[in-house]
This record gives C-alpha cells, structure tokens and sequence, in this order.
C-alpha cells in the first residue's frame, strides 16, 4: 500500500505544472546564486553595496535588493514599457539557423543580447559613473548573461525564436518551443536535488566552464539550436529542407536528451557571469579606449 501511495505521488509531482515564465525566473536566479557562490567576498561586498542603493532606480514593482532580484529585474520591467520599451530589444539577438552565421548581424545600434552584456560591464566597471547607473548595468548586465546562454535568444526559424511554433512538453500542451526551453525544461535541467547546481565550483571546472566572450556564447547558442533544438523538436536531420510544421510535440525521449544540454547551459551562464562580474569589480579600465575615429 505505501509503496503504491509513493509511486503514485511521485507520478502526481511529475506531472505538477510549472510556471512558463522567461527563461524563467527559476533559471535567471539560479544563475545569480551560482554567480554569487563562486565570486571573492570582495566583489560579493560590492555587489551588495551596489543593491542597497536600490531605491535610486525608483522601480518599486520590480524590486533589485538582491543578486537574484537583478537577474530578472530586466523581465520585470516589460511592465513598464513607457520607461523601459528601448530596452526589450536586449535580450536576444536572433539568426535564423538555416543560414550561415553572420557575426556582424542583427545588432543595429547596438540594440542586442551579446552587444548589451559589454556594454553593461563596462557601465559597471565605471566607478565615475552615478550609482544609479552602475546598479542598472549589473542587473542587465547578470540577466542578459543569462538570456544569451538560452539556445532560442539566437537560433530562429522564422519563429520569433521558436515563440511561434506551438508545441506539446509531454504530455503537458499549449506551449511553444521557446517556452519550452525557458520554463519546463531549464527547470528540469537544474531541479535534481542529488545534484544542485548551486555550489562554490573547482578552479579547474569554472576554467572549462566559463570561457568565451558574449559573442562566443551567442553563437553556441545558436549552434545548440541549429544542431538540436529544432532536429529534436521535429524529428528531422534535415531541418532546413522545406518548411517546419507550425505544431509540435516534444516526447519524453527528446526532453531526456534536452535535459543534460539546458543544464550545461545554466551552469556556464552562473559560472561567467561570476566571471563578468570578477572583472567588473577589478581596479583599472577593462579595455582599452579604442582611438576615436572622426565622423561627420
Ligand atoms: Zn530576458
């Protein structure tokens, strides 16, 4: 009789909903958390008396005392979209995957994922810089790190990034492919408690796990999207060959096989953004002035 009450509630929490919000909430905090445990108390003092000024921001609906908070203070504000709308072009940068990848694209003004994380650095890096400002570019800064790291802020299909196609997560129905990947799945990914993902990591695992530039991550995010994501999600080694049905549904075999590669995902995303963040908060200029170029 136990045995069968155990089995059963096991098949309930299996199935218990998960909330489907952007690389979700969950995901973004865990990253911060894995960022927090793997920085210098230094650097850990400064965040903090950074977060204290919170109140400088004047964004009460989205609150940013915590390293947490910053990581999806930048989701929070698209309520807000009368102050904060020039910034909802920042959280991705798109390209389609049936074309070759063109590092130059798709980042007019500046107006992207990986162009944004640089900017947000050097803003932080900044100690001239008001307050303010330096607290606003550590939370962009921290959740775009994340957003870059989500295959679907770079792979597209000519799907807004796989929003547009509809998709079944198990059993579970009425999502998309991109919510997908930043709610059931990422929270999967990182949700074995016999394995958390949140912990100070060895010199030699955050050497493998948080090279790159943001460019670099971008474009293995859409190297995951282009060589998994959609094959999986359609079951086709031929993606770019014909049109993709606008409706799909991924089985417990394609999650099981998701699941490894989004929680690789998150621990790099935590790992570099302590990394991001270590640089930040060292003394001296992070790069140097590029020499003005004259334009009329
Ligand atoms: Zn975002």
């Amino acid at each position: 009789m136990m045995k069968r009450l155990l089995a059963l509630l096991a098949v309930l929490l299996a199935l218990a909903p998960v909330p489907a919000v952007a690389w979700g909430e969950y995901a973004h905090r865990q990253t911060a958390s894995i960022a927090e445990a793997n920085v210098s108390p230094e650097v850990r003092a400064k965040i903090r008396a950074l977060l204290a000024r919170q109140k400088d921001l004047a964004t009460p609906d989205c609150p940013l005392g915590t390293l947490q908070d910053a990581a999806v203070w930048p989701d929070c504000l698209r309520g807000e979209g009368w102050r904060w709308g020039y910034t909802f072009a920042w959280h991705y940068r798109t390209a389609p995957v049936c074309k070759a990848f063109d590092p130059r694209a798709n980042c007019a003004g500046g107006n992207c994922v990986t162009a944004q994380i640089q900017r947000a650095q050097r803003v932080l890096a900044d100690e001239r810089l008001p307050t303010h400002e330096r607290l606003e570019a550590l939370a962009f800064m921290v959740h775009f790190a994340g957003d870059v790291h989500m295959p679907l802020h770079s792979g597209d299909n000519e799907d807004q990034g796989g929003n547009a196609r509809k998709a079944d997560y198990g059993i579970k129905p009425g999502l998309n492919l991109h919510s997908i990947w930043d709610g059931p799945l990422a929270e999967r990914a990182i949700s074995d408690p016999a394995d958390p993902v949140v912990r100070r990591y060895t010199p030699a695992e955050r050497a493998e796990l948080a090279g790159g530039s943001p460019d670099d991550w971008g474009r293995e995010s859409w190297e995951i999207a282009r060589s998994f994501v959609y094959p999986t999600a359609f079951d086709t080694e031929n993606l770019c060959d014909g049109t993709l049905p606008e409706k799909t549904a991924l089985s417990q075999e394609d999650i099981v096989r998701g699941v490894p590669i989004a929680r690789q995902r998150v621990l790099q995303s935590g790992l570099r953004i302590a990394r991001l963040l270590e640089e930040a908060f060292q003394p001296g200029p992070l790069v140097p002035d590029e020499p003005r170029r004259r334009r009329n």
